[in-house]
């Protein structure tokens, strides 16, 4: 059973959009996910076949309708998918809750247009506002496929080598070291010298350090939650 995807959208001819391409692409051709992207305005009833209206109280811009996305949702989500609506004002976006979708059945991803959408169809159809970061996009298009890109790369069978993606930034909990090839020197600058020792001990403690080090001056946030964990795993291994 492969992760199915079905995303509710003004523009449906923006999918696969970027995840028709490279491994998102092959994994989609192999059948490791499908997708359906589906018509919001096909569940619109008057003649105009209209989806917004002005907001209650008044203000700029329009909002999409309570009833017309309603109907859409309940069409394609009768079954135990997560209901997703792509939102500036949902939880941010963690590798987590990433993992967890990649585990899961698929997801049903509302692409919010406009101002957004009636809160009474937020509430009824108990939607989770997932952000992808502090800034406003124009619609939750692209939001859906920064969403699906980081949850097709976790499924099995995806990412050649599973081993690359333990070692990702945030997998542990830090950012990753960096990275360097062939050449040996480029514009007078050489690779460190432990990373062409052949010493894997030294190796990987070199990268941990650069890991750490990173994390620290970049993301006080997330090494201060790292080292926290850090401290309570030793604590625990004391007391044992
Ligand atoms: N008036 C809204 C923004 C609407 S932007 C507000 O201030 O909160 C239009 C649509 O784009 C949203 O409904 C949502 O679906 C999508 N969108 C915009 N920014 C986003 C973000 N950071 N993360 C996820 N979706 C976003």
């Amino acid at each position: 059973m492969s992760f199915v995807a079905t995303i509710l959208t003004l523009y449906p001819e923006m999918f696969p959009g970027t995840l028709g391409h490279a491994l998102a692409g092959k994994a989609l051709a192999e059948g490791k996910w499908r997708y359906d992207a589906v018509n919001i305005r096909d569940y619109a009833q008057d003649k105009h076949r209209s989806v917004d209206d002005t907001p209650a109280g008044g203000g700029a811009g329009m909002v999409m309708r309570a009833d017309v996305l309603a109907r859409a949702i309940d069409d394609v989500s009768n079954d135990t998918r997560p209901r997703v609506f792509m939102s500036p004002r949902g939880k941010p976006l963690t590798q987590e809750r990433v993992r967890a979708l990649a585990a899961g059945p698929g997801a049903v991803i509302l692409c919010g247009r406009f101002e957004g959408v009636d809160q009474r169809l937020i509430d009824s159809r108990k939607l989770e506002e997932v952000s992808i970061g502090d800034y406003i996009l124009s619609g939750g298009e692209v939001a859906a496929q920064v969403l699906l890109d980081s949850v097709i790369r976790l499924l099995p069978g995806v990412m050649g080598n599973v081993h690359s993606g333990l070692e990702e930034s945030f997998e542990s909990g830090l950012l990753e070291h960096p990275h360097y090839t062939r050449p040996q020197e480029f514009e007078g600058l050489s690779i460190p010298e432990v990373l062409t020792s052949g010493n894997h001990a030294k190796i990987e403690t070199w990268r941990r350090e650069q890991s750490v080090a990173l994390t620290r001056e970049r993301r006080p946030d997330l090494w201060q939650a790292w080292e926290t964990r850090k401290n309570a795993r030793s604590k625990g291994e004391k007391q044992r």
